[in-house]
């Protein structure tokens, strides 16, 4: 057990990596966040910060030494980077899982190989293969980047009238993946942490709107059948056992029309569709990642209200100023000083009693 005292590393410096800090804060540990940029959320909630590359051995080497266990809140630090600390330090969820989910071929490919449905999908890395992807899938589908893609960065809608010379190189990139248009009734996600042990505990599948294909609204729960609810819940624990994670893992699902349930993609780190639980349950995902990585025991994902999470993006960062006055939102801001169209500044919370 990596007790109360000890120093978690944390790779990544945005908001997921400040709640991290701030809940682990809660129970007594240290944390030390490595990030290339100087000012992040992360940083400044505490005063033990490298600012160096994620290429940087010498710094990472340093950083090793000054941690007793390494999570990350980013999940496009380079596995490579992953994989050099994992020699110096557990490294918890392992380098394994983050190399999975930052490829969408390799994380399809994975998904597939475990028995759970995604939307259909194929490698393309040239127009031709993009044009034999949508004769063989129909024309309808979404180009995504096969890495690096996030908050809908490097998505390309694929539509019948749409010229596909033109979305080819509008789409910039060689390394593409084309997926077939999946018409969903709603989109969950469930986030499951998961111990040294083996044991896991989940959170109740809660319901997420897009905007701009940046998530807006968490409902929570998710206003699903039981027996969907149940599934999702399977199918989240299935994959953080085939992974063998310690820590959490975030799976972001379609549920269609007929009941089918397809993952869309999964994330070995907090997930923003889990911000309602610091207000909303017994125990946050932010406690429960320390708890998973540092060998303490799970604790309770039950939730004492129900909640609407709703993301403070760009310029609703001022909604914070009429939220401060109802006693039942629970706002959250991330320390960002520009507010980028786009950009995730903080979110607020809406608690609804469950009696
Ligand atoms: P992603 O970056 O893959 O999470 O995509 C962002 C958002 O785009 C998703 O949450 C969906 O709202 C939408 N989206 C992504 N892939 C598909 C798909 N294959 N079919 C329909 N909608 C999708």
């Amino acid at each position: 057990m990596i007790e109360p005292g000890a120093t978690i590393g944390i790779l990544g410096g945005g908001q997921l990596g400040r709640m991290t800090v701030l809940a682990a804060s809660a129970l007594g540990y240290r944390c030390h966040v490595y990030c290339p940029i100087k000012d992040s959320p992360a940083k400044q909630a505490t005063s033990l910060s490298t600012t160096a590359s994620y290429g940087n051995k010498a710094a990472l080497a340093r950083f090793a030494n000054a941690v007793d266990v390494v999570t990350f809140e980013f999940e496009n630090v380079p596995g490579d980077t992953a994989e050099f600390l994992a020699e110096h330090k557990p490294v918890r969820p392992g380098p394994n899982a983050l190399r999975i989910a930052q490829d969408r071929i390799k994380e399809k490919d994975f998904l597939r190989s475990i028995g759970i449905a995604t939307a259909p999908y194929r490698a393309v890395s040239n127009e031709a293969e993009l044009r034999a992807a949508v004769a063989a899938m129909g024309p309808r589908g979404i180009l995504k980047t096969v890495r690096m893609g996030y908050d809908g960065k490097g998505q390309t809608g694929i539509r019948a009238e749409t010229n596909l010379a033109e979305a080819w190189k509008g789409f910039g990139s060689t390394d593409g993946i084309l997926e077939g248009f999946v018409e969903f009734a709603c989109e969950i996600s469930v986030i499951v942490a998961r111990g040294e042990n083996g044991k896991w505990a989940s959170y109740a599948p809660v319901e997420n709107q897009h905007v701009n294909h940046i998530l807006d609204t968490t409902i929570a729960p998710a206003r699903v059948a039981p027996a969907i609810a149940m599934r999702a819940e399977a199918i989240a624990t299935h994959i953080a056992e085939k992974l063998d994670l310690v820590g959490l893992l975030a799976v972001e699902m379609f549920v269609t029309h007929d009941g089918q349930v397809l993952v869309n993609e999964i994330a070995p780190r907090p997930h923003n569709s889990g911000h309602w639980t610091i207000d909303a349950c017994y125990t946050n995902q932010f406690e429960q990642l320390v708890r998973a990585i540092c060998g303490l025991p799970l604790g309770s994902p039950e939730r004492h209200s129900d909640a609407v999470m709703k993301n403070l993006i760009g310029a609703d960062i001022e909604k914070w100023r009429e939220a401060i006055n109802d006693p039942l939102q629970k706002i959250h801001l991330y320390g960002k000083d520009k507010a980028e169209p786009g950009r995730k500044m903080g979110h607020v919370t809406r608690l609804i009693s469950r009696r």
